[in-house]
């Protein structure tokens, strides 16, 4: 498409979010030489769980933003830019002005596609929720010729199953409000050697590895279901089309 850079960009509101949300989609493209990049909202300062062992609070940010750095060599990404909105505190900050930027971003990197989190966050995270009606906003500012497609992360049955069974095997702070959406447009099936690859750089965010994150590696088919699948809703999808196998389809 003329003036198109093709690729794919992801609005995320934490470091971890494009590792343990939509690892394996950065890999699949990623792997296949398609310009992938990063929209990062947030430091994740509020984020502190004690980990990793002898670090300190106040240091948090500057950890976590080394700790985004490493996933996103791990899972090959072209771009990160880091913003600095208050983490938990996204809902509450100059959304128009986040919008802008976002826009600005598109403008400059020209993605076929934009992934972000849709009206219920995943769980209901308030930073995901508002980060997500940023995104959103920030494609509906542009001409409609200039539209990237615009996909959000989803959660079905299987994967909401997952992290109700996953969370049992570890100490969790209270568990995740899973939201299971009634149907979902694509599910990205990982293999193996992804998931292997997907884990490398989740495990880059050290600082927020859950004891569930580390005890289910020995339950292979808890791993499959949870790391192994991911669900995406097309919000719309004039200028893309991402299937089961990714973007491969409109890219080769
Ligand atoms: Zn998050």
């Amino acid at each position: 498409m003329d003036g198109q850079k093709g690729g794919l960009l992801l609005v995320m509101a934490h470091p971890d979010d494009e590792s343990m949300g939509s690892g394996g989609l950065v890999l699949r493209h990623t792997r296949a030489g398609i310009p992938t990049y990063l929209i990062c909202a947030t430091y994740g300062e509020a984020g502190w769980t004690g980990k990793p062992a002898g670090a300190k609070k106040e240091d948090l940010p500057e950890i976590r933003a080394k700790e985004l750095e490493e996933a996103a060599a791990a899972l090959a990404i072209d771009g990160v830019e880091l913003w600095d909105y208050p983490d938990g505190g996204v809902s509450a900050a100059d959304h128009p002005q986040i919008s802008q930027r976002i826009t600005e971003q598109i403008v400059k990197l020209r993605p076929r596609a934009v992934v972000g989190w849709g009206p219920d966050g995943g769980y209901g995270h308030p930073d995901h929720i508002w980060i997500g009606a940023c995104a959103d906003a920030a494609i509906v500012a542009l001409d409609e010729a200039e539209r990237p497609a615009l996909y959000h992360l989803a959660v079905d049955q299987p994967l909401a199953e997952f992290y109700r069974e996953a969370m049992r095997l570890g100490a969790s702070n209270g568990g995740l409000a899973l939201q299971p959406q009634d149907s979902v447009d694509i599910v990205i099936e990982l293999n193996a050697d992804e998931v292997m690859m997907k884990l490398r750089a989740i495990d880059c965010h050290q600082s927020q590895l859950e004891d569930w994150r580390i005890a289910i590696r020995s339950h292979q088919r808890l791993m499959q279901q949870g790391y192994g699948r991911e669900p995406y809703i097309t919000v719309s999808s004039k200028a893309a089309s991402l299937t089961g196998g990714g973007l491969l389809g409109e890219f080769g």
